[in-house]
Formats: C-alpha cells, sequence, structure tokens
C-alpha cells in the first residue's frame, strides 16, 4: 500500500513537470520572429504588432468556414453617435472628412501596415514607379520601423490609422485621445515633416474623432472605393474588383497583405490604362 502511494506520487509528479514545461516554452510571434535578431533584443521593439486580419480559406464549404475578418477596413465609412462621456461636452466639430480625390485623379491607399510584407510591396511600388498613400498603425511602425523609413524615404505619403485598431466611435472622447496619442508618438518619429493624414480604422468615427483629428491639426481620409482586398486570397479578384469600381476622383482602400502586393502591378496598369492620373492623398 505504502509503495503504491509512492508510485502515484511519483506519476503525478512527473505529469506536473511535464505541464509546467510545455507552459512555459512560448510560441514565438511569426510577424515578431521576422524582425532582426538585433531588433528582438532590443525592448522597444518589444510590442507586438497588430495582427489586423484573418484571411479566409480558400475552401468554402461547411466544414472549412470562412472566418470573420477582423480589423480590415469592412463595411462602410460613416459618422456615429458620441459615446456618453460626462466630462467633455459636445463642441461641434466643423471638419470635414475626404472621401475623394480630383478630377481624373485615384488614389491607391494601403492600411494596416507596417507588416512583414511592406518591404516587398514597397519594391512592388517602386517597380511601378508609382507613390500611395499609407496609413500606418502605430504598434506595427514600432515593430518594423525599417518599413516605415523606408516608405519615408522612397517618398509615400504617410498616414496615421491608431494604435490598436480599435472602433474608435465605440469609445469616450477620453479613451480616444489616449488611443490617438499613443500611437501617433511611436509614429512622428520617422518623419521630420509632421503626419497630417489620419483614418480611423473601419471607418467608424464620430464628432469627438473629428475633434481629436482638428486638435492634432489633421486630416480624416477615409474612402469612396472598397475592393475588399480582405476577402480572397485570389488576386486576380482584387484586380477585377478594382478596376471594375474604379473612376474619376476615386480613394481606393486596400491594405498590407501577399494577395494585394500580387494584384498591385495589374491594378496600377489598369487605372493608367483608363487614362486616371495616380496621385497621393492631398493635405
Ligand atoms: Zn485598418
Amino acid at each position: 500500500m505504502k509503495l503504491s502511494w509512492c508510485s502515484i506520487i511519483s506519476m503525478l509528479t512527473i505529469l506536473l513537470l511535464t505541464g509546467c514545461e510545455q507552459v512555459a516554452t512560448p510560441d514565438v510571434p511569426s510577424a515578431l520572429a521576422s524582425v532582426s535578431p538585433a531588433a528582438s533584443l532590443d525592448p522597444t521593439f518589444a510590442t507586438k504588432p497588430v495582427d489586423t486580419g484573418v484571411l479566409p480559406a480558400n475552401n468554402t464549404s461547411a466544414s472549412n468556414p470562412i472566418k470573420e475578418p477582423v480589423g480590415f477596413e469592412v463595411g462602410s465609412p460613416k459618422e456615429e453617435p458620441v459615446v456618453t462621456d460626462e466630462k467633455k461636452q459636445t463642441k461641434k466639430s466643423a471638419l470635414k472628412p475626404i472621401y475623394s480625390v480630383g478630377k481624373g485623379q485615384v488614389a491607391i491607399t494601403i492600411d494596416d501596415g507596417p507588416t512583414k510584407y511592406t518591404e516587398e510591396l514597397l519594391k512592388v511600388l517602386k517597380e511601378q514607379n508609382i507613390h500611395v498613400t499609407f496609413f500606418f498603425i502605430g504598434q506595427n511602425a514600432a515593430a518594423f520601423p525599417q518599413s516605415v523609413t523606408q516608405a519615408v524615404y522612397e517618398g509615400h505619403e504617410v498616414g496615421y490609422h491608431s494604435d490598436t485598431h480599435p472602433h474608435m466611435s465605440q469609445m469616450t472622447y477620453d479613451a480616444q485621445e489616449n488611443e490617438f496619442n499613443s500611437g501617433l508618438n511611436k509614429l512622428i518619429k520617422f518623419d521630420k515633416h509632421p503626419v497630417t493624414l489620419f483614418r480611423p480604422p473601419y471607418g467608424a468615427y464620430n464628432n469627438d474623432t473629428k475633434l481629436l483629428t482638428e486638435e492634432h491639426q489633421m486630416q480624416m481620409v477615409l474612402w469612396n472605393e472598397d475592393p475588399k482586398d480582405w476577402a480572397t486570397t485570389d488576386p486576380s479578384k482584387i484586380v477585377k474588383s478594382v478596376l471594375s469600381q474604379v473612376q474619376s476622383g476615386s480613394i481606393i482602400v486596400m491594405h498590407d497583405h501577399p494577395s494585394t502586393i500580387a494584384a498591385l502591378p495589374d491594378i496600377i496598369k489598369g487605372i493608367r490604362k483608363k487614362g486616371y492620373t495616380l496621385v497621393t492623398v492631398p493635405y
């Protein structure tokens, strides 16, 4: 009997130790794994980048359903009611969000970067001799600083897209202010020019978001063409979607991920063939 209890205790100890080992072995986030070893040792790079999207699987059968995209600019941009915050009172913002560019012009905008794919994206843009408007997320800028530096250096317009990609219209003024400032502080150090363009995640904003944008002397930039590039991994579908909608004044919202990057050369050629001039969003 005494021996049996010993055996049981020994077995339990082994089980516990094995369990602890499993818990103590962290998974390396794939996005961080692509940061250089030197950068990963630097505590300022400890911020985990925001993974704003889960791409749907190609297989759409019931046994493998499409995952809801999380974070991409899903839906149309619109102003929403203010979340009650007794401390702040309702000064009405006169800010007019930008939804379009000029006659004969088209602007390609790329949201949610930088990511581990941005380097490749910048290469494609250089090959096509085009400048785009990026809307970078603060935490991602901290995780992939080299890509922000390169985007600025190569003449792209760099706008701001929050720190962590929340629904700002569902937050109080104070919470929005904290979100606004924390990410902007990570982004402004990359450019000697001030960051003047802001795009609220999901295009969801309210009067408080507009007030904050004004206070930071920025413009709010939304869009009027959404090819839903997050909804497919097939670049040819993205090309078709963009070119079937594009018109004079289009601001096209797209995202920093591989299928969009693969689609961009044909998108750029197609827009030029239609006679439009590709521009960055003016400010
Ligand atoms: Zn976004």
